[in-house]
This record gives structure tokens, sequence and C-alpha cells, in this order.
């Protein structure tokens, strides 16, 4: 099947094809048509699988297809997003594929200064892509009127639900019209998420493509067992011996990518680390560099992951297992993208032999061990407890759902859990990260 086939325009079919890409993905395949239908969507697709597309082109056709009204450009389409990097990717996609029509899109996002976002608005604006905070923060400014929205995207809704972001998704639903098309995108299917679909969207058509939380087949899955103090060292090894120019490493907290981004360093190994406490350049520059070949690992948490769309990243590592199943199918989705093939590997010590079962249990499967020559581990070495220095930060920060969650999301998403005497000042707070004293931890 071609992209043709999907009914799309002349407008999109050129810019597609100026992409390079001839034929749709699965996802692309079954949500285009039932979207151009004018249909709610609920669809199970996890990254890597081209759901941005799916989603972006037939948007931009159906905006095309009901004309905008007179004057002033209004903000007819909201699409979600719960990190920066993926709202800010999303923007990137609508961009690229409405090239050929007259639509003006932008992306919002705390991190940045507001005044920029409110001169765009302020211009005109068809299509917004925001993360839920800032959002906020442009509706109760007034700077930003959700009244004619026609289209409203949740992409990556599991994410934002994990993220805390409940709250502030009910928030914005009250300030939309009631007639609107809705679709929203999540790679698992939880309760809390069932919910929200029930809330939000009107009979909607499901959509799913790979199996539910399993991982997509075209990655290559391997443990190397390790001793815990090795880790470091069996990375540098592999990177080395395998001559890997771009690999995308994941680490549990914040700290520990940063300093296993400097221990690579000092191992001649360019590196960068990105996560929620670096500021929005730092972040970009870093991905910037990653992708130019500028430096050959970024190590990340997963949150400062979620979003980063590599093309063809041939190696993902964890570093260390995560603490939540569903985040070691969200890791390895960053390879193996769009049918080409993938690697990922996880350096596994004896303290994670329970997280590396459930990961098992969850995608339904045994994953593979090999032992790397000269790393063997030591049996003598006792496992001891998974140190989350995330604990204290959501104890104090009131918790939230999901509390075996790392710090990384508590400092981007949990935020929006904290008690809300003032709420407008609470959401300045995560657009200005520096100054929040969770932010610091
Ligand atoms: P996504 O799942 O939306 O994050 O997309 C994953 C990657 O697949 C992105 O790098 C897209 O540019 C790419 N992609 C999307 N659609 C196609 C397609 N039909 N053929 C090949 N690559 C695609």
């Amino acid at each position: 099947m071609s992209f043709s086939q999907l009914g799309l325009s002349k407008a999109l079919l050129r810019a597609v094809e100026e992409q390079g890409y001839t034929t749709p993905t699965p996802i692309q395949k079954q949500a285009i048509p039932i979207i151009l239908s004018k249909k709610d969507v609920l669809a199970g697709a996890q990254t890597g699988t081209g759901k941005t597309a799916g989603f972006t082109l037939p948007l931009l056709q159906r905006l095309s297809q009901s004309p905008k009204k007179q004057g002033k450009a209004q903000v007819r389409a909201l699409v979600l997003t719960p990190t920066r990097e993926l709202a800010a990717q999303v923007g990137e996609s609508i961009a690229t594929y409405g090239k050929y029509l007259p639509f003006k899109s932008t992306v919002i996002f705390g991190g940045v200064g507001i005044r920029p976002q409110i001169n765009t608005l302020k211009r005109g604006v068809d299509i917004v892509v925001a993360t839920p905070g800032r959002l906020l923060d442009h509706v109760e400014q007034k700077t930003l009127d959700l009244s004619h929205i026609e289209f409203l995207i949740l992409d990556e809704a599991d994410r934002m639900l994990d993220m805390g972001f409940i709250h502030d998704i009910k928030k914005i639903l009250a300030l939309l019209p009631k007639h609107r098309q809705n679709l929203l995108f999540s790679a698992t299917f939880s309760n809390e998420i069932k919910k929200l679909a029930d809330r939000l969207l009107n009979s909607p058509t499901l959509i799913e493509v790979a199996r539910r939380n399993t991982s997509a087949e075209s990655i290559k899955q391997t443990i190397h067992p390790v001793d815990r103090e090795r880790k470091r060292e069996l990375l540098s090894h592999l990177i080395n011996e395998g001559k890997w120019k771009q690999v995308l490493v994941f680490t549990r907290t914040k700290h520990g990518a940063n300093r296993l981004s400097t221990q690579l360093e000092k191992d001649g190994i360019t590196a960068a680390a990105i996560h929620g406490n670096k500021s929005q350049s730092a972040r970009t520059k870093a991905l910037a560099n990653f992708k130019d070949g500028g430096i050959r690992v970024l190590v990340a948490t997963d949150i400062a992951a979620r979003g980063i769309d590599i093309d063809q990243l041939p190696h993902v590592v964890n570093f260390e297992l995560p603490n939540i199943s569903e985040d070691y199918v969200h890791r390895i989705g960053r390879t193996g993208r769009a049918g080409n093939e993938g690697e990922a590997l996880s350096l596994v010590c004896v303290d994670e032999e329970k997280l590396l079962k459930d990961i098992e249990k969850l995608i339904k499967r045994p994953i593979p061990k090999v032992r790397v020559k000269g790393f063997t581990p030591d049996p003598s070495i006792k496992a001891e407890p998974i140190q989350n220095r995330s604990q204290s930060h959501r104890n104090r920060n009131g918790g939230g759902n999901r509390n075996s969650k790392n710090s990384e999301k508590s400092s981007e998403g949990k935020s929006r859990n904290r008690p809300r005497s003032n709420s407008s000042r609470s959401r300045s707070d995560q657009s200005k990260p520096r100054q929040t004293s969770h932010r610091r931890g």
C-alpha cells in the first residue's frame, strides 16, 4: 500500500515523498483513514511506529477540509504531550508535513521564556503543540483561547498520567468546546488510561499496532550480567569493541547520568547527559550534538529521553534497569525505529534480578543472557537494595499515583501534584525549573 491510497491530499503526499517515505507504517495505514472519517481514535502505539505522522497527516488534512473562519487565525487543533522534547518533535513533524499548507503552528512548553510564546500566539496560530503546565499558564494569562478547538490529540497519554498531569488534563478538557474530534495515543493501557479514554472519547475506534506492552520485534535484546561496580568499564569496552558511533544510554537518576557521562569522557569517549535538571537549551544542544555525531554517547534519564527522535539509532543501553517495567519498553523503543534493526543491551547486576523478572513478565518472554568475556560477575557479591534518590522527593511532594517512579519523573512531572494553594504560582515554578526546591535535589 502507498500513501496515495490513504486519501491524503496532494500537498501532504508531496511533503511525505520529500521525507523519502514510500510505504505507510501499520499505525499510519490504520489511523489515517479513520481520522479522515472524522472518528475519535484510541490508538495503542509505542514510539517508533510512525505514530506522529499517523495523526499529523490526517489532522492537517482535516484542517484544510474545514476551512477556518474569516479573520485572525484561531487555535483549532491542540496536541498535548508529556515532555518538551516530544512537543518539539511533534511541532517539527507538523512543520514538515504541513509545508505546502497554509497553517501556522507553534510549540509551547515550560523551561523557556513565556514572552516569545505570547508574541507568537498574538500573531495567530492554527495548531498548538504543548505540555500541559505551560499551556495552562497561557490560559490563565489569557494569552491563549481554547474555545475554538476542533481537534484534540493526547500523545503518549500514559506518560502524561505517569507524570501526574491528570489534573491539568482535566482542567484543559473543561476549557474545550464540546464538539470536537479526539485522538488518544498511548503505548500502554492501564485502568487510568481507560478511564481517561472513557471521559474524553466519543465512540472511539480502537487501533492497536504492536501487542500491548510488548517490545518491537525488530529490536534484538540482550542482557549482559555484570558486577555493579564494573558497569562503566563494560560499557566503555562494548562501545570501543563494537566501534559504536551512536549509543543512547539510560540511567535511573539524573545524578547517575551526569556521573556516567563524565566517566565516559575520562575514558576518551565523547558523551553528554540530558535530564530534567538541565536547561532546555542545554538539552537541545546535547541532542543536536548527538544527532550530528559530535558526541558518541547520550546518557539520559527516562523522562528526558521521551520524544527523542533519532533516525536509525542502532544501539540503546540500559546502564541500569528502570524501576517501572513499562519504561523498559519505552527505552528500547528508541532503537529499531520504523522497521530498522536495532539492538538493546541491558547491563544487569545482582541487585536488579527482581526488576529483570518483572520486565520479562511484562514482555512475556525471557531476554537472552550473554556473558562478556572478562566481565563474568563475581558470585560472592551479594545483592544490595537499589538506591532511588527520588524517594525523599516524592514524600515531600505528596506523592501521586504510581509511587515507584524515579526522581526524574518527580522533577518534571510530579510538580503538578504539589498542593496547589496558589496554582498559578506553582505553574510558573515549573516554567522556571531551577527555582523550585525539588529541582535542585
Ligand atoms: P514516531 O513513532 O512517530 O516517533 O516515528 C518514528 C520514526 O519513523 C521517525 O523518525 C519518523 O520520521 C519515521 N517514519 C514515520 N513514518 C515513516 C514511514 N512511513 N516510513 C519510514 N519512516 C517513517
